[in-house]
């Protein structure tokens, strides 16, 4: 039974130091009980309280950080089976594969791209993560040739992946300081892969024929003082890794086996289908997919599937209200309000680009629910537009007393006349209609 924040807060040192980063041991007491803090963070418990807060205290699946710097990222840390249940926090780190067997050239150009490549959607700048290095030579001298490739073009989060303890060794040397994660350790081999990633403080996969095996290997590892794990499920099939992972989610976030509360690792690339297995991972619970570097279409559909499967269903994605500007409007240029749903701002903004008139846009709270939703709801009314009106500015930038507002908003028409005496036109209820819309009747 998870234990209450004052049961919790009863165990605590009780300094008020601040050192765990929270401003009291309340504050932190009730971060525990919510399974958003890590009990490591207070350096003066007691071995009594640690074991008893550390089995029902501790996030069910364990927060991993990968790489270091600006493009690291955190994986686990997820406490639901189903996204509506409340949301999934981490997105998986989608790494583009790289063999020793490829030129230099080959090489830095698959990490460049994953350097450069952005889709910007609703907003958000989306990338891919990281390369991961295969070891396919088997050699130490090719495998660190590769690895210095890689190096030389950008430093982002790496996956080390060989069955050469010796190449990864020597390629440690090289990157360590990156903490990249190591691929992988498994019942053969664990003791030797332990000291390296102990040596440089990396993340470890872990890989085991079996549930069981896995169980046995994260104690091992564990014990050997590698405590950040990743899972290899050592699925051979998509069906067995849609069991495999639905399986360790489900036994890590009740658990059951909380040994098997780490991120899961997926190599898609072995797999026939690879689109296939990207997607199922980042629908099914992988927290780290290595892939062939994909080509431009594949690579839009996972890095938008990705973004649309880790966004809070609960919470509209919203655009902060505002006034903003399309070009660089005048005095006499039009004003279009909207609501602040994310998806309703860009695809208007996309037509408004395109018709290079150059416009303001304002944008008021509906807590992000679209024009329609919000009309029905009453969020969008006529006190809303005239506080906007003046929240923003409105009136100094513009000379003139118009406001264009959605064709769905209409029925507000004559009560934001009334409230703000601006002259309200209603525009069209399709964004894309908006620019011939604008050349015909706009007037200023
Ligand atoms: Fe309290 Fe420990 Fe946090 Fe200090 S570090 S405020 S003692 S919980």
């Amino acid at each position: 039974m998870p234990l209450k924040a004052l049961d919790i807060y009863k165990l605590l040192p009780k300094k008020n130091c601040k050192e765990c980063g929270d401003p009291t041991c309340l504050t932190f007491a009730m971060k525990l009980a919510a399974g958003k803090a890590d009990i490591d963070l207070c350096p003066y418990l007691d071995d009594n309280a640690k074991s008893v807060l550390g089995a029902t205290t501790r996030p069910p699946i364990k927060l991993v950080k990968l790489g270091v710097g600006e493009r690291s990222f955190a994986v686990g840390e997820e406490f639901v089976l189903y996204r509506h249940d409340k949301t999934f926090y981490h997105p998986p780190g989608l790494m583009f594969a790289v063999a020793d067997t490829q030129s230099d050239e080959e090489i830095a150009a698959v990490t460049a791209r994953v350097r450069d490549e952005t889709l910007t959607r609703v907003g958000a700048d989306l990338k891919f993560n990281g390369t991961a290095i295969i070891n396919t030579s088997g050699t130490v001298e090719s495998y660190t040739k590769a690895v210095a490739a890689v190096e030389k073009t950008a430093g982002l989060p790496e996956v080390l992946v060989s069955d050469n303890p010796a190449a990864l060794a020597a390629a440690l040397v090289m990157c360590g300081s990156y903490r990249p994660l190591i691929c992988a350790a498994t019942p053969e081999n664990y003791r030797e892969v332990c000291g390296l990633a102990k040596q440089y403080g990396c993340r470890l996969v872990i890989r085991a024929p079996t549930l069981e095996g896995l169980v046995q290997l994260t104690k091992d590892c564990t014990a050997e003082g590698v405590p950040n794990l990743v899972l290899d499920l050592g699925a051979q099939t998509l069906g067995d890794f849609l069991y495999r992972s639905t399986a360790v989610r489900q036994l890590a976030i009740t658990r059951a086996v909380p040994d098997l509360g780490y991120p899961v690792y997926l190599d898609a690339t072995k797999f026939e289908d690879e689109d296939a297995a990207i997607a199922l991972g980042i629908v099914k619970y992988a927290s780290v997919i290595v892939a062939k570097p994909l080509p431009p279409a594949s690579a839009k559909a996972m890095l938008t599937l990705r973004q649309n499967i880790y966004t809070d269903p609960q919470k509209p994605i919203q655009m902060n209200p505002g006034l903003y500007r399309v070009g660089t409007p005048g005095k006499d240029a039009p004003v279009l309000m909207t609501v602040n749903f994310s998806l309703t701002y860009f695809t208007l903004q996309g037509y408004l680009e395109s018709t290079r008139i150059p416009c303001y846009m304002l944008i008021v709270d509906t807590e992000g629910l679209s024009v329609l939703t919000s009309v029905a709801a009453g969020k969008l009314n006529e006190s809303l537009v005239r506080d906007a009106i003046k929240k923003f500015g409105v009136e100094g930038e513009v000379s003139h007393r118009k406001l264009i507002i959605p064709g769905y908003a209409a029925p507000l028409s004559g009560r934001i006349e009334e409230v703000t005496g601006w002259k309200v036109m209603v525009g069209p209820r399709d964004a894309a209609e908006i620019g011939e819309f604008l050349v015909q009747e706009w007037k200023a």
